[in-house]
Parts: C-alpha cells; structure tokens; sequence
C-alpha cells in the first residue's frame, strides 16, 4: 500500500479505532485469548495502542506474564480459514507472514496487494523487490527476517484496510510480534507506522528515529512502493536502514553469516 495522507476525519476515526483496538485486546488479555499453556512469556507482547499520548501501553507490561507467547503455527491455527472481517469475501489468499520465526528484525507493511495476494507471501511485488533489496544491502534476507502487514487480507482495488478491517486483524499481528520477539521492527509506510506507534502523523514525523514500543525498537520509514515512485527518497529510506544497522550492531546482532570477529 502506498504513502495515502489522511484527512481529519480519517484522524478521529484513527483514535476511535485505538480505542476500540485497546478495549479489545484488553478483553482477549483479560480472557486469556492468546495463552498458550504453559507458554507465558517474561517479554511483553507490544501492544501500542494509545493514540492519545502515543506511548506504549503500560498496564500491559503488568499483565505480561498472561499473555501467552504462541508460536506462529499456533497464531496460524487460530486464525484458521479467517472470515472475521469482509476481506475475507474478496480475498484469494491470507498472507499471514514469512521468514524466521526467531528473527531480531521484523518488517511490517499495510496489507498485501494483487501479487500477493494470488501467491499468498507478503511483499513479491515490484514493491517487494525493491524490499528484498533493501533488507539484502542491510546484510539480511528474507528468510532472516519476518515480513508481515497490520491486515492479512488484500482489500479491492488496493484502497487502505478500513477501520473494521483492522480491528479484527491487527491482534493477529500483535500476536505475531509477541511470538518472534523481534528487536527491531522496521514499519514501512505511514499507515502502518501510524498502526504500530498509535499515532496519526506524517512519516516524515516519525522516521529517522527509533520510537520505543514495550521493549521493541520501531523505526518508521518510506513504504517501498513510494519509493518506486518517489525515488530520489531512497537516500533518505537508506539513512533509516543504517539506523537500524548500527543498532543491531550496538545491541551485538550480527547479519546471518557474518564471521565472528
Ligand atoms: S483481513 Fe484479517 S481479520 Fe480480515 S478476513 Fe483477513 S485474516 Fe481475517
């Protein structure tokens, strides 16, 4: 999906969305939705949903212990042949996610498009691609990340999930980042940013910098299919990349297949 500006109106809907997204994962937390038995994780899933300050969400850090840390395979299970949002009615695939289930660095775009769609992996595009570039000048590969998007299902015609939409599909995804625990999250695009940080702001507003999420770094930055578009923007999506490359580097994650030095 691609840098789409929001009007005020898309705004309030945000907030109201983070609201509802809050109560509701409030209400799987508290139902015991995602434990696993015996799985209890001692790292907080991220759950950053606060549009309001647009800070982590504390009180989960409390209730951590009780969130169970599913493996993706169990993340997958539940969320079996999904038909809990209207996706599902036009949807070919679900694109649920790819790479390491472990990986320290984890990608997270909007939602899949026409070609993932048909071949059920996010990001196989011209914008994946350029992605697949990306991540390969970093040093890393697809299959030493985790790629993901905040709805599993393509919507028509490529317009943004909707709010519904996101509701019902975005705890997956939080499951998920529960479940592998990344370091790193690089967010691509606005809207996704938006999603992972709880806020409503240009990305110029949130990259460049890392925003701490429960733990987990989050770097914002250009959406591929905008820089194909946008290219002379590149240098600047590189700069955020080196970012997180000498993060991972200050936090002693290595690229897979680095020698030891
Ligand atoms: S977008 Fe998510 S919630 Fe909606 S049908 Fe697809 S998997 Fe289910």
């Amino acid at each position: 999906m691609t840098e789409m500006d929001r009007g005020p109106n898309d705004r309030d809907e945000l907030v109201a969305l983070t609201r509802q997204l809050r109560s509701q994962l409030a209400r799987h937390v508290a139902a015991g939705t995602w434990a696993a038995p015996g799985q209890a994780t001692t790292r907080s899933a991220i759950l950053p949903f606060d549009a309001e300050v647009g800070t982590p969400v504390e009180v989960y850090d409390d209730r951590a212990p009780r969130i169970g840390r599913m493996s993706l395979a169990q993340i997958r299970d539940e969320l079996g042949e999904c038909t809990r949002c209207k996706l599902s009615t036009t949807r070919t695939s679900i694109v649920f996610g790819i790479g390491d289930p472990n990986a320290p660095l984890m990608f997270v775009g909007e939602a899949p498009g026409e070609q993932e769609d048909k071949r059920g992996e996010p990001f196989v595009g011209p914008a994946g691609e350029l992605l697949d570039k990306m991540i390969e000048a970093m040093g890393w590969s697809r299959r030493s990340v985790y790629i993901a998007n905040t709805t599993k299902c393509r919507p028509p015609g490529n317009r943004n999930p909707e709010l519904d939409e996101l509701e019902q599909c975005m705890p997956f995804l939080q499951a998920q980042i529960a479940s592998i625990a990344p370091r790193i999250i690089v967010a691509l695009g606005r809207p996704a940013s938006n999603q992972l940080l709880g806020r409503d702001v240009p990305i110029s507003a949130l990259r460049n910098k890392f925003h701490d999420v429960n733990g987990i770094r989050v770097m914002p930055t250009f959406h591929p299919a905008y820089l194909l578009r946008e290219p002379d923007r590149k240098r600047d999506a590189w700069a955020d990349l080196k970012l997180v490359m000498q993060e991972l580097a200050r936090l002693g994650i290595a690229p897979p297949g680095t020698p030891r030095g």
